[in-house]
């Protein structure tokens, strides 16, 4: 089934000129980049997309990170792109992901773990409608 993920290249990948490299294995893995724009993500913006973290000890670093440096916000649509991007993503943690994953290839640490990828239906559904109007996903 053609779906929609919501994926973000996070600060430590578009720090290192990661962009290209990172939607080279997205598309290579079959899924169509629909929509994307480089934002700097404002506090404001990641308390709310990780709202489900607040109570976690890593979240005020979490949004620390998120807000250090410009990233990539995106739209990928594929065949059962919400799985098919969560494992061409890797583990969260970099020395748990898989060969080939995004995470093993670039990732630095948990903390600093180069993209995010929707992790369901809903979830999806509700971060490309924080980012994106509908009128700027042209699939
Ligand atoms: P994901 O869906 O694989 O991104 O993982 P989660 O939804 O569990 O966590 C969201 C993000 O929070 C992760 O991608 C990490 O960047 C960050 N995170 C999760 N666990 C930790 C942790 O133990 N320490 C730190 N510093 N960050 C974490």
């Amino acid at each position: 089934m053609t779906e929609r993920t919501f994926s973000i290249l996070k600060p430590d990948a578009t720090e290192r000129n990661l962009t290209g490299a990172i939607n080279a294995v997205i598309e290579k893995a079959g899924l169509r980049i629909v929509a994307q724009k480089r934002i700097k993500m404002s506090r404001a913006d990641a308390e709310q997309f990780y709202g489900v973290h607040k109570e976690r000890p890593f979240f005020g670093e979490l949004v620390e990170t998120m807000t250090s440096a410009p990233v990539v916000v995106q739209v990928l649509e594929g065949d059962g792109a919400i799985a098919k991007y969560r494992e061409i993503m890797g583990a969260t943690n970099p020395a748990q992901a898989a060969d080939g994953t995004i995470r093993k290839l670039y990732a630095k640490s948990i903390g600093e773990n180069s993209v995010h990828g929707s992790d369901a239906p809903e979830t999806a559904k509700a971060e490309i409608a924080q980012f994106f109007p509908d009128a700027e996903i042209v699939g």
